[in-house]
């Protein structure tokens, strides 16, 4: 017996090997350096021969340079928070691919000078909403009512409904954003009631804006009121409404969702949005309306702190004018199309004990709570929600009584091969 940390092939020698060259101009040293660090300690554990490193280096490279990884979204949530919300098209993300290098975001190709940064995008959002006077774009929508406070109410009193407090995910909590552009906050009315005249008693000369927050994650039902736009728009004072969910215009399945051309037609002054929920873009703070109020947003110094990126620029208007967005794909689809796959799937399946089920999807942290959106899914044994988190590519199911389910509405058809091969290689 020899002793197996004696056999240890050196990291320089691994990584001269023509076969790891490859791998390193694409990942980088480092990155290809760390998996030989990890095979070599498989053959001092005596777990792997030292013949076989590279091999295994080759196996375990990662896909990318970057740790993030892809993976299936069988959950069934739409605009899934932890799994990066929405997924880019494909034209979104080759736009992304084309802006990477230098690229003309704010420069004019025809005069060889500096132009408006990200016009192209800017001109595609304010086409999609005909309402908007103007439209400026941010990191999220965090920055969009930020910028909107810093702007609007420094010093100065927003008011807004007590049933409007909203925390959206993580402890971030909205009114908190707020206070943090040092603006104070004038709660009007009650938890589940709130009145016009709340609104109109509270404004004065210390009002810097009214504003309306979609409680995008939760439902007060019962005895509730609350005023619409259209009555608010009248009280002389700017009216912001943070829809959240970033619809631009109306969805016949989401008919509560608010949309930032009715809101904007409704009188609301400014509108605040997210990109990377049901719009189906990149995360990106869209504000939307008066010409007046969104250039003294764009003016203000912090708008150079909350900017967005090329990439971002490039994926936003490629998701506004390219092919409907994966999300949109996925609130579309009929529940006819998605049994037929269920079925079709589990068939194939069948040995693992693979059953066709209905199921419940949902939009998720980008609205429409409590919308249940029909949907089918594969159902497989339990033990099989871990086994697939631990594939290439990952999957992500839903455990629903005492089954792991695989719901289509958030997979791709084009990917139902490969979640089937996924779930074949958990049984090898
Ligand atoms: C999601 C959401 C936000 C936060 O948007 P981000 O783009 O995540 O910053 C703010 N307001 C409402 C109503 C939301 O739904």
């Amino acid at each position: 017996m020899t002793d197996p940390r004696r056999s240890v092939p050196r990291t320089d020698a691994v990584l001269a090997r023509p076969e790891l060259g490859q791998a390193q101009r694409r990942l980088g040293r480092g990155v290809v350096k760390a998996a030989v660090a990890a095979a070599q300690q498989r053959v001092r554990e005596g777990f792997l021969k030292a013949d076989d490193v590279v091999a295994e280096v080759l196996a375990t490279l990662p896909p990318t340079a970057a740790s993030s990884r892809r993976v299936l979204n069988a959950t069934g949530v739409i605009v899934h928070t932890n799994l990066g919300r929405a997924p880019l098209s494909e034209a979104a993300l080759e736009a992304v691919a084309e802006a990477g290098g230098y690229t003309d975001v704010e420069f004019d190709l025809e005069t060889g000078r500096r132009a408006k940064r990200g016009a192209g995008a800017l001109a595609a959002l304010a086409e999609a909403v005909p309402a908007a006077d103007e439209v400026h774009v941010v990191n999220n929508n965090a920055a969009a009512l930020l910028l909107t406070a810093l702007e609007l109410a420094p010093g100065k009193e927003i008011v807004l409904s007590r049933g409007e407090l909203v925390e959206i995910g993580d402890g971030f909590r909205i009114p908190e954003l707020l206070e943090s552009a040092g603006a104070k906050l004038r709660e009007v009315g009650t938890t589940n009631r709130t009145h016009v005249r709340d609104y109109a008693e509270a404004i004065g000369p210390a009002t810097g804006f009214v504003l309306k927050i979609h409680p995008s994650n939760f439902r007060i039902t019962g005895f509730t009121a609350s005023p619409g736009l259209g009555e608010l728009a009248g009280l002389g004072v700017p009216l912001v409404a943070d829809i959240g969910s970033g619809l631009l215009a109306p969805h016949p399945a989401l008919p509560d969702e608010p949309d930032a051309e009715s809101a904007l037609r409704a009188g609301a002054s400014l509108v605040t949005a997210s990109g990377d929920k049901l719009l189906g873009g990149p995360q990106a703070g869209l504000i939307l309306g008066d010409a007046e109020l969104v250039q003294r947003l764009r003016r203000n110094p912090a708008a150079r702190a909350l900017r967005v990126d090329k990439l971002t620029l490039a994926a936003l208007e490629a998701s506004l004018r390219g092919p409907v967005p994966p999300v949109r794909a996925a609130l579309d689809t009929s529940l006819k199309s998605l049994t037929e796959r269920a079925e079709r799937l589990a068939e194939t399946l069948a040995e693992f004990g693979a059953r066709a089920v209905g199921s419940v999807a949902e939009v998720g942290g980008g609205g429409a709570p409590g919308v249940p959106l029909p949907s089918a899914a594969v159902s497989l044994p339990r033990r099989y929600a871990e086994l697939l988190r631990a594939g290439t590519p990952p999957v992500v199911g839903r455990l629903e009584r005492d089954r792991c389910l695989l719901d289509l509405r958030t997979v791709a058809p084009d990917q139902d091969g490969e979640l089937a091969e996924a779930v074949r290689r958990c049984a090898s």
